[in-house]
């Protein structure tokens, strides 16, 4: 066929690599994506797109939801579905993409690799007595928030597209089906590793972690002990994300160790939230009934998962026994100590202080209790702190606030920055829009009823959300009065 009649998105600039599909046969299973009724393309990220390498002006046609839905194969995609396992709510079960497909690996321009995979393609091996399919809503909904999580300079699977099947999926009720195209750093979870250790399969572990340290950490690969650097470097990543994560206000809702990724990316975007009112029990999960995954949950289980990694990477961190748990202790403490430096330097951020002094983790404690205590919004607070004018988040003021502020103002009197200085750092550190909950869910539901403009503007506002200007003031502010708490659901 001559190049002018052949599809535009096959010369999109697609530069496939599949070091993932050589791996060993135990690493996935070859399949391929189940084609769909009538492709549909509904959201595409050019600006992404161009940052892989990819013309976006190729998938304007009708062609390109064809390969965005998996009804054909992109050139140089080996389609798989990697093997994985996870602690689901503690529990320990053997998973594997039951509805995500690896196509291969984008080798970029400047020399990056990234992941693209169709999630919601179809049947696995690993599908158990799931359909294989995602509904638009959610895939929707991942696209609008991991785009919003990497505005916000946060770590994150990103969304290349968003395409329906124009197929129904059975949920509690039917609904249209959809595939998002989805870009990770990779896919390597803590799950993967669990999966290996649970076969006992020593030999491939080793595979997996030297794999994982090449591709995520090379400045380690040359490392006279890589399982004891991946670990290392696994939970520094972690320590740094969970800090982001809070910095935000963000609540991952489903953090099983299946959906936290070795190369320190937020991946699985199911029932997430931003917390509105700051309350460090917030859960919107209904099937996080007792709140292990609430917002200030979040980096002791992130430690746990830590600890679920370096439990399977015990027997290549020393033949040993015992000498490879004291090795697995030692680094696993050191995740506290790590957070808590990105925290401080977030919080320090969050209230524009420029140096550091011994009493600052108390000054941040002394914040967030007060805004507890009056239900203070989360976001809003802290975009609306002021050095020198008085606080304005609760009516009438509130003591402990007044309190607070007062000792705000004598600590920034201490250090020597201007306070145009220290506002330009408060004004990086907090956003002044994020995805609210309620907004999200309107601009869904008018997305699911194909009026696509409310989530086209929401997706506008979120790409500066450190900007005032030109936001719409509905995003500016906390959510009206009565507003009632959303709760997502994670049968997605
Ligand atoms: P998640 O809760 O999305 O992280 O998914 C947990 C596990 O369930 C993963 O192994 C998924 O592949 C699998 N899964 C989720 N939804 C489906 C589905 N509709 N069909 C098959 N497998 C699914
Ligand atoms: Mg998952």
């Amino acid at each position: 066929m001559p190049a002018s009649s052949e599809p535009a998105t096959l010369r999109a600039g697609w530069n496939f690599d599949n070091s993932y599909s050589r791996l060993p046969d135990t690493f996935h299973t070859r399949v391929n994506p189940t084609p769909v009724a009538k492709p549909g393309l509904v959201l595409f990220n050019g600006p992404l797109a161009h940052s892989l390498g990819l013309d976006p002006a190729a998938f304007t046609g009708l062609d390109a939801a064809v390969f965005l839905t998996g009804n054909e194969i992109l050139p140089g995609a080996e389609p798989i579905a990697q093997a994985y396992a996870g602690h689901q709510y503690g529990n320990f079960t053997r998973l594997g993409d039951g509805r995500a497909i690896l196509l291969g690996e984008q080798c970029t321009p400047s020399g990056d690799r990234f992941d693209i995979q169709l999630k919601g393609a179809g049947p696995t091996p690993y599908s158990r007595r799931g359909d294989g399919r995602a509904a638009l809503g959610p895939m929707l909904r991942e696209y609008l928030i991991s785009e919003a999580m990497h505005a916000l300079g946060i770590p994150t699977t990103r969304s290349l597209a968003v395409a329906t099947t124009g197929e129904p999926v059975f949920r509690e009720q039917t609904l249209p089906g959809a595939v998002l195209t989805r870009v990770a750093a990779s896919h390597i979870r803590v799950g993967t590793f669990e999966y290996f250790a649970a076969i006992g399969d020593t030999g491939a572990l080793r595979v997996l972690a030297d794999h994982t340290l090449r591709r995520h950490f090379p400045y380690r690969a040359e490392s006279e002990h890589p399982a004891l650097a991946l670990l290392e470097e696994g939970i520094k990543r972690q320590a740094s994300l969970l800090a982001h994560w809070m910095r935000v206000g963000f609540v991952h809702g489903v953090m099983n160790t299946d959906n936290m990724a070795l190369c320190g990316e937020t991946i699985d975007y199911g029932p997430c939230a931003f917390v509105d009112d700051y309350d460090p029990a917030a859960v919107f999960s209904s099937i996080d009934r007792h709140g292990r995954y609430a917002f200030g949950q979040q980096p002791p289980i992130a430690a746990w998962n830590l600890a679920r990694l370096a439990e399977a990477l015990l027997p290549l961190l020393h033949p040993e026994p015992d000498t490879a748990v004291a090795c697995a202790n030692e680094l696993l403490a050191s995740f506290q100590e790590s957070f808590q430096h990105h925290w401080l330097t977030a919080m320090r951020g969050k209230l524009g202080l420029f140096t550091a002094e011994t009493d600052d983790a108390s000054l941040f404690e002394e914040l967030l209790r007060a805004m507890h205590q009056t239900r203070a919004d989360y976001t809003h607070t802290f975009r609306n702190l002021r050095p020198h004018a008085t606080l304005e988040p609760t009516s009438p003021p509130h003591a402990e606030f007044t309190a607070w502020h007062l000792r705000w103002t004598a600590r920034l009197a201490r250090q020597p920055q201007p306070s145009a200085e220290v506002l330009r750092l408060m004004s990086a550190h907090n956003p002044a829009v994020i995805p609210r909950n309620h907004e999200v869910e309107a601009a869904l539901t008018a997305a699911t009823g194909l009026d696509l403009a409310p989530l086209q503007r929401l997706l506008a506002a979120l790409a500066s959300p450190y900007d005032e200007a030109g936001q719409p003031t509905a995003l500016l502010n906390p959510p009206p009065a009565g507003t009632p708490t959303c709760s997502t659901f994670c049968g997605t």
